[in-house]
């Protein structure tokens, strides 16, 4: 009986197939909900998310749902991403910060839009992780650091987008303080922990508009200016 060449490949190199078809069968998923604009699902078409969750975890890695990476963390659900990046209404060359890098998703999708990424991460572990994605993937644009993320980047800032992808009492000051004019902040803000509303904030001249977008569910944001 002939032997299924897949059956004949070593491991390695069977871990290694880019499942594209998957890729391509969840954008169209998030397309269909009107989740995202076209160059948000260009971008999510080409970041292999399977790459950035555990081994174990690979193979559902296109489901839409969170998924944990550790350390009580979680990768958020592809639609999360998908709205995120869309509000964000990123361009190429523009300076985002990311608060919260976590296995580090949302910053090759951003990187994959063409922005200039700046990402922190409080947990070393998960810092560590994300650069060797990052490498891997040969994403060098990302600037990343580890440490308390609700100080922003003070020393990259100011910023044209801030995108937190965790979930704190209140919006910190020093982002508020290290966002551009005109610039976008997207903030989870909740007085309870893993229930908030998504919060965005635009600054333009002198002004300052803030807008509630519905209800949130993120991971604590824990710092000085967090939990
Ligand atoms: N954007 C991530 C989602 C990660 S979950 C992804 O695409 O996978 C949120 C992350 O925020 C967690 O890894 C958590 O450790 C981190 N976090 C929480 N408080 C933080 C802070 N003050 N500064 C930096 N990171 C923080």
């Amino acid at each position: 009986m002939p032997v299924p060449a897949s059956a004949e490949q070593p491991r390695r190199q069977r871990r290694d197939i880019d499942p594209r078809r998957l890729r391509e069968r969840m954008v169209r998923g998030l397309a269909a909900r009107g989740l995202a604009d076209d160059a948000v699902l260009r971008a999510m078409l080409a970041v292999r998310r399977d790459l950035f969750v555990e081994e174990a975890l690979r193979c559902q890695a296109y489901e839409d749902i969170a998924l944990p990476i550790g350390l009580g963390q979680t990768i958020s659900q592809p639609s999360t991403v998908a709205r995120m990046t869309a509000l964000l209404d990123v361009r190429p060359g523009m300076r985002v910060l990311e608060v919260g890098t976590g296995s580090g998703y949302q910053s090759a999708v951003l990187a994959a839009l063409g922005c200039r990424v700046f990402t922190v991460e409080r947990l070393a572990e998960l810092c560590a992780r994300a650069q060797a994605v990052f490498r891997q993937l040969g994403l060098t644009s990302i600037r990343m650091r580890c440490g308390d993320g609700t100080l922003g980047m003070p020393g990259a800032a100011p910023f044209e987008r801030i995108i937190v992808t965790a979930g704190g009492p209140e919006v910190p000051r020093p982002l508020i303080e290290q966002l551009d004019s005109p610039g976008v902040l997207l903030i989870p803000v909740g007085k309870r922990r893993r229930e908030q509303r998504l919060i965005r904030i635009c600054r333009k001249g002198g002004q300052v508009l803030q807008e509630d977008l519905g209800p949130a569910v993120f991971v604590d944001l824990v710092g000085s200016h967090g939990w």
